[in-house]
């Protein structure tokens, strides 16, 4: 715990100034429920004392402490909650550092709040009084230095709450001086819920941000609030202010998107929400609720007059209240997210890019928006640079007449992707491709199977049908007959099928998948999901115009059982594989020893 303790504090050491917004925090909090324990408990004992936050510092003596007249600690709360520092948090906090490396504290701080132990950062010494707010409750002095053990002992204290003091260390002098407290408390702490008053002058003034007007809100004021209820260092990407009246249900909304993505989103969402207040008190901190998973990039607060305050945790949950609101905002959202897309798109790329994941999952549950997800969807294509990107509705309203597919590829960078034989006569032809580098699209798009009347298709599947134009509609002459069914004798056990090809340009053959299997990049992920997944077997495509086909053609001719047939047969299809990156272990030797006996009878024949 020590070594712990050492490295919290040195971590966090080039901002030691958060151990006031943490502690400000934690009395807020306590404030709250007290607050709430007041308007909901009848039996309520507590004596009707203002809500505020006060805080002393005096520069001569370089003391501090700050008083709250919160719901209070009992003696075993006050043992559990400051008594041991390897909380999760913690430890996940330190085990992000440790792979981050230092410099990247500040975040990692937001997105964690260290808490109370930030206090060792500029003090030796904690002394820690509280009462619970209970009846009869008793008062407790915990002290400790940190790194040694701590003392506890029973005291008298009249009032319900919390007050913590100490002496500022040798090198933390400076946070004795009034004015540099006030500048760290207007910049996180301006729109607290309850007054702060440093040295009896309150210094947070804002307060509620999302009663204002919209108009009269500043983006300077966004920004900070935004701040303060993520701690999040950036300013955010947008906002949306809501305000609405309607005959079920009325509320202020203040949502924010995010600029940059979470370290872990999966635990980002799993914890975090929108603040939900009734009438300015703040019911639930990160309230799951109001949105959907796949929104669960907004942050911000609702605020309502319609939700009694004792509502319980079921009501907040799943009930009709909770549904509309839950509604309007997903309504909301992604009106907001579609303007983004239409009018501003840069910005909405840095949406795209960061949240993109999370938003696509929606279209696989939330059947009622559907159609509004995937017009939010965006893609790379052959027709347009690196880094551009298209909806299905612009793909669509430039598809070739007569195109009733719509086209994709997917794997892992648009060079491999670009390369694949499969993309030679679409290129040719001037067609477009989408181009899916985000593995959850190959989740989200097949499953979508029609835009705008257009089947969506992979590019590597048998079943594309080409436009007839450009059909080869040449009947199959018996010689390319018999040297498909010397392809199809060779490779038995490896593919499903062998057919002629009608879609390569430059390449000699390709692999496809079936009409009714699984594209290649779905396969890869089936496999990284299941090591004992068999892939299914391909479909070979073989190009009749290709010099080497053609030269197959005339070795056929000339002598049908010469053993070279084989070996190119096996080595073309082996070059497939090769290009697919699935040409693994001893294949790969065979491979090599039979491309050499070739390179040597080539060489000898001259
Ligand atoms: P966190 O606030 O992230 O939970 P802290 O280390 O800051 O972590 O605090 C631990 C716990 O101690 C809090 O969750 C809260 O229950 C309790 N606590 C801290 N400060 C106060 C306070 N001023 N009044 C009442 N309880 C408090």
């Amino acid at each position: 715990m020590k070594q712990i303790l050492k490295i919290i504090i040195h971590s966090l050491y080039t901002h030691p100034e958060i151990f006031l917004r943490e502690l400000i925090s934690n009395a807020q909090d306590a404030l709250n429920k007290a607050r709430i324990e007041q308007l909901t408990n009848k039996n309520f004992s507590g004596t009707e004392t203002s809500f505020e936050i006060k805080i002393q510092v005096d520069s001569k003596t370089n003391t501090f402490s700050i008083e709250d007249t919160g719901i209070g600690m009992k003696e075993e709360e006050l043992i559990n909650n400051f008594g041991t520092i390897a909380r999760s948090g913690t430890l996940e906090f330190l085990e992000e550092l440790k792979k981050k490396g230092s410099g990247s504290e500040a975040g990692l701080i937001g997105q964690f709040g260290v808490g109370f132990y930030s206090v060792f950062m500029v003090a030796d010494e904690v002394v820690v009084e509280t009462k619970h707010i209970s009846p009869n409750a008793k008062a407790y002095r915990w002290k400790s230095m940190g790194e040694s053990d701590f003392t506890i002992e029973e005291i008298e204290k009249s009032a319900h709450g919390t007050k913590i003091y100490f002496t500022f260390k040798e090198n933390a002098k400076e946070f004795s001086e009034e004015y540099r407290l006030e500048n760290i408390i207007e910049k996180y702490s301006n729109f607290a819920d309850f007054p702060i008053l440093l040295n009896n002058k309150q210094i947070n003034k804002i307060g509620a941000l999302w009663r204002k007007k919209s108009s009269e809100t500043s983006d300077s004021e966004l920004n900070e609030f935004y701040k303060f209820i993520t701690n999040d260092t950036e300013d955010p990407l947008g906002h949306i202010h809501l305000s609405v009246e309607g005959a079920v249900v009325n509320f202020k909304a203040l949502l924010f998107i995010p600029k940059e993505a979470p370290w872990d989103m999966t635990k980002w969402f799993n914890e975090k929400g929108v603040h939900l207040y009734s009438n300015k008190i703040l019911i639930q901190r990160e309230c799951k609720a109001l949105l959907p998973d796949y929104l669960r990039f907004t942050r911000g607060v609702l605020d309502t007059i319609d939700l009694p305050l004792n509502v319980s945790r079921e009501f907040t949950q799943d009930g009709p209240f909770m549904i509309k609101i839950k509604n309007i905002l997903t309504d909301k959202i992604l009106k907001f997210l579609d303007d983004w897309a239409a009018k501003e798109p840069d910005k909405y790329k840095i949406f795209y890019s960061n949240f993109g994941p999370l938003l696509k999952s929606g279209i696989n549950s939330d059947y009622t928006n559907r159609d509004k997800l995937i017009e939010l969807l965006r893609f790379e294509s052959s027709l347009k640079g690196k880094g551009e990107l298209v909806s299905l509705k612009e793909y669509s309203m430039r598809a070739k007449s007569g195109q009733n597919e719509i086209y994709y590829i997917a794997g892992d960078s648009r060079e491999a992707l670009e390369k694949r034989p499969n993309m030679e006569y679409f290129r040719k032809n001037d067609i477009e491709v989408l181009y899916l580098s985000d593995p959850i699209d190959m989740f989200i798009l097949p499953g979508i199977s029609e835009y705008d009347k257009k089947i969506i298709k992979s590019i590597e599947k048998e079943d594309i049908s080409l436009k007839p134009e450009e059909k080869i509609e040449k009947p199959e002459s018996a010689i390319n007959k018999s040297l498909l069914a010397l392809f199809k004798e060779v490779l038995t056990d490896r593919v499903m099928d062998v057919v002629e090809s009608k879609r390569l340009v430059d390449s000699a053959v390709t692999l496809v998948a079936g009409k009714d299997s699984m594209d290649r990049e779905m396969e890869k992920m089936m496999k990284m999901m299941n090591k004992d997944y068999r892939s299914s077997k391909k479909i070979l495509e073989v190009n009749m115009e290709h010099p080497v086909i053609k030269g197959m053609s005339q070795k056929y001719i000339a002598n049908s059982s010469d053993p070279l047939l084989k070996k190119y047969v096996l080595n073309l299809y082996e070059g497939a594989l090769f290009v697919d990156g699935e040409l693994k272990g001893d294949m790969a030797a065979d491979y090599v020893r039979r491309v050499n006996e070739i390179m040597e009878q080539a060489i000898s024949s001259k």
